[in-house]
């Protein structure tokens, strides 16, 4: 299966509620998703800190047109948010946002909603003493998130911002938002892109990630690297010795199942390490675009989805 009908799977509202109903698609969950429940995001949070990283908990969902969905996925971050902080790991533990759970796309006044939301929950954060970063979506969105961005940063500078390397306009991008405060996330990019407005080649993907990691590391900026490719990894840390960076003025971030071992090596060389922890009942679309990354996954999940239904 190609990753682009992989991709297009994970938008794909039939194919979702066969997979759903499918309960061997349980242990290929467990492994990228801490669970369902707030108190499994917590829990595994609290593991992955006492492992010496730190953590950016996500509640799982994107995509809502309905108005109470939104408002009711903003309170399930103000809640993980005061759990957080009464387990005592919000200074090591923040959270992403997706604008489209929040209901960007809601017509007319979608974008006015989700910047509302989005507020509630910086708010949120920083009474726990913690940030929020907006996840990026596809490209048709990167505009109007960036532009709530600048709207948050008005009175949550701290607000962290998600660029995607394989976008053509990245570069571009970087350099707006290198500036002093500002958190900046540099990954490759999960959707199914058109050649007009992204790299398509991986290897062009890659070569774009470089010369923006070298645009985020040299800036006065905080970059956070958000990559499991082995070379690009070791790119990031020459680079940060190059433009003289200093452990922790920078850091990777992986996702929660996905090279867990080279995290902990991470973490033992000094680095800090973020793991992206996913949770909440909706994991549907987050799990096809895991899978559209690693196709050994994909056959793992056709047997067995085959041999138990
Ligand atoms: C912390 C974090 C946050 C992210 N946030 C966003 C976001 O907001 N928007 C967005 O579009 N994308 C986001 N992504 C996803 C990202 O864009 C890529 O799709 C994803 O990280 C895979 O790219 P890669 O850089 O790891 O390189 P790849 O070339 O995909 O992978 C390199 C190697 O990593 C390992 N690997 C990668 N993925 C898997 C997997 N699923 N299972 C097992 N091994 C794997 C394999 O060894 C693979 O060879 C995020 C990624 C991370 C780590």
């Amino acid at each position: 299966m190609s990753r682009s009908l992989l991709l297009r799977a994970a938008r794909s509202v039939r194919l979702r509620s066969t997979v759903e109903r499918v309960p061997v698609t349980r242990k290929l969950v467990a492994r990228y998703v801490a669970g369902t429940e707030e108190q499994d995001a917590t829990r595994v949070s609290g593991e992955l800190v006492s492992e010496g990283m730190t953590v950016t908990v996500d509640f799982l969902g994107e995509d809502t047109l309905d108005r109470q969905q939104a408002a009711s996925v903003a309170d399930s971050y103000v809640s993980l948010l005061d759990a957080l902080h009464q387990s005592g790991l919000s200074s090591a533990v923040e959270v992403s946002l997706k604008l489209s759970a929040l209901g960007q796309a809601l017509p007319a006044d979608g974008e006015a909603i989700a910047l509302e939301h989005a507020r509630k929950v910086c708010d949120a954060a920083r009474r726990a003493g913690t940030t929020v970063t907006l996840d990026m979506e596809d490209h048709t969105t990167t505009d109007s998130t960036l532009g709530i961005l600048q709207q948050l940063r008005l009175d949550f500078p701290e607000t962290g911002a998600v660029l995607q390397a394989y976008l053509r306009r990245t570069e571009a991008d970087c350099r707006d938002l290198a500036y002093e405060g500002s958190r900046v996330r540099l990954c490759k990019g999960a959707y199914n892109e058109p050649p007009g407005v992204a790299y398509t080649d991986p290897r062009e993907v890659d070569r774009a990630y470089v010369r923006c990691a070298k645009i985020l590391l040299a800036g006065p900026g905080y970059p956070m690297l958000a990559t499991h490719d082995p070379r690009l990894v070791e790119i990031t840390g020459s680079l940060a010795a190059k433009y003289r960076r200093e452990q922790g003025s920078y850091e990777y971030q992986m996702l929660y199942g996905v090279r867990p071992e080279e995290q902990r090596r991470l973490v033992r060389a000094g680095e800090r390490m973020r793991v992206y922890v996913p949770y909440g009942e909706d994991w549907y679309g987050y799990l096809v675009r895991r899978l559209a990354e690693r196709p050994a996954n994909m056959l793992l999940f056709v047997r067995s989805v085959a041999s138990k239904r």
